[in-house]
């Protein structure tokens, strides 16, 4: 049953788990008072496609867009919330006004984490990150990306495309510690066989040389270009939380709905859910996307609301290839060609754990994420 005293909820943060807790509110049938406080002045947008199909696109800058809304909630855009009193149940804003509720969803989401301090070191996270990069690429600069992660490799792969000469320095080999040494592998070939630059090496650091940021090695050697950009992973908004009593440095831990407390729910980049290894962050699109269901519900109906139970599912454009992961990563050891015998496909994979889950995995291959899922079924059920 829906929880009686709850007439006005208030979400911070308008992206995608932001956006899908007041969906799933209403879905939920909350008819309450609904505020969203979103620090970015647009409505919600697809973040994926930033790294994606609008670094690539020509002139068409609307491959971001998203539906528009139908929650008829309240959005208060271009505000963020700087402070929580959970006794009061009171948030403070940044215009120095306050707002009530009886029911908190925080979804602030995360931040692209620097290496330096320096404003030429650019990074990707939000869309105007992605406008004026791409405005730097269209000059086709050389370009050098710190970082072999999805973001690093996908705007790698984007500038290459572009015409950029791109140098992409690592700590590691490519994709490896996302997806594991197979399609690491897979990835690291498409993406020398189309020209990146790749240095793997350890300890890189950003130093200033003529007033400009360049990657120094430990070698001592510097990786200069016209464009240093990096893609070195996420830091949790929580710092206005400071003074709240809930953590304000580092993630939310949540509970299995995705609670704090009863009249406070997290979802999204910012939480951390419980596992069988402890709270782990899953800073992916339908995570957050599952993760704010839960936690709408969760606010709605307490213990009776279901528990999350995760069906990660990512994927990643680059090089020419286009990965969809259903399952579990990364992935250890080879996998099972389940259609298909290139890696570079057109290709279905699959891993079989050890505890009788899997993985699906197609490349260049197109599939219904539905019908990729059941792979993953299939291969339990045998
Ligand atoms: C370039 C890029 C490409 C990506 N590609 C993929 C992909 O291919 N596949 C995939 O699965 N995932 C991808 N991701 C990750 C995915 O986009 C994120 O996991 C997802 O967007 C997280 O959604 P969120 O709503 O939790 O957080 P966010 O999208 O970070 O939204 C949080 C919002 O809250 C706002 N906010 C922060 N603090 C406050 C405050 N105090 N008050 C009010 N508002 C606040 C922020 O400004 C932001 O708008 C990508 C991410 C990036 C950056």
């Amino acid at each position: 049953m829906m929880s009686s005293a709850l007439e006005n909820i208030v979400v911070v943060g308008n992206g995608i788990a932001g956006l899908t807790a007041a969906d799933s509110l209403r879905a939920g049938g909350f008819d309450g008072e609904l505020t969203i406080v979103g620090a970015e002045s647009r409505p919600a947008y697809s973040r994926p496609a930033l790294s994606k199909a609008l670094l690539r696109s020509g002139p068409d800058l609307a491959l971001h867009e998203l539906p528009p809304p139908d929650h008829g909630a309240t959005e208060l855009l271009g505000r963020a919330a700087t402070g929580l009193d959970p006794e009061r149940r009171v948030l403070s804003l940044d215009d120095g006004s306050e707002l009530g509720y009886d029911g908190l969803v925080i979804a602030s989401g995360s931040r692209a984490r620097r290496l330096g301090s320096a404003p030429d070191e650019f990074v990707l996270r939000t869309l105007d990150d992605a406008v004026a990069l791409r405005a730097r690429i269209a000059s086709r600069p050389d370009l050098v990306v710190v970082g072999g992660g999805p973001l690093g490799m996908e705007v790698a792969s984007g500038a290459l495309e572009a015409g950029c000469r791109v140098t992409l320095v690592t700590n590691e080999p490519p994709m490896e510690r996302h997806l594991g040494t197979h399609l690491g592998a897979t990835i690291t070939a498409a993406a020398v066989a189309r020209g990146l630059d790749l240095i793997v090496t350890r300890d890189a650091r950003i130093v200033e040389r003529d007033g400009r940021s360049v990657v120094a090695l430990p070698d001592g050697s510097l990786i200069e270009g016209d464009l240093l950009l990096t893609a070195v992973g996420d830091i949790p908004n929580t710092e206005w939380l400071a003074g709240s009593g809930l953590p304000s440095c580092g993630p939310l831990a949540v509970d299995s709905r995705g609670r704090l407390r009863p009249d406070i729910v997290a979802a999204g980049d910012v939480a951390a859910v419980p596992t069988a290894s402890g709270p782990v962050r899953s800073p992916i699109w339908h995570s957050a996307i599952e993760q704010a269901r839960v936690a709408a519900a969760a606010l709605l109906l307490g213990d009776e609301a279901p528990e999350l139970r995760a069906h990660p599912y990512f994927w990643t454009e680059q090089f020419d290839l286009d990965l969809r992961v259903a399952g579990r990563t990364p992935l250890a050891g080879e996998p099972e060609f389940v259609d298909g015998d290139d890696p570079a496909g057109p290709a279905l994979l699959r891993w079989r754990h050890a505890d009788g889950t899997a993985t699906a995995v197609s490349v260049n291959y197109r599939i219904p994420i539905p019908r990729l899922r059941r792979l993953c079924e299939a291969a339990a059920a045998a």
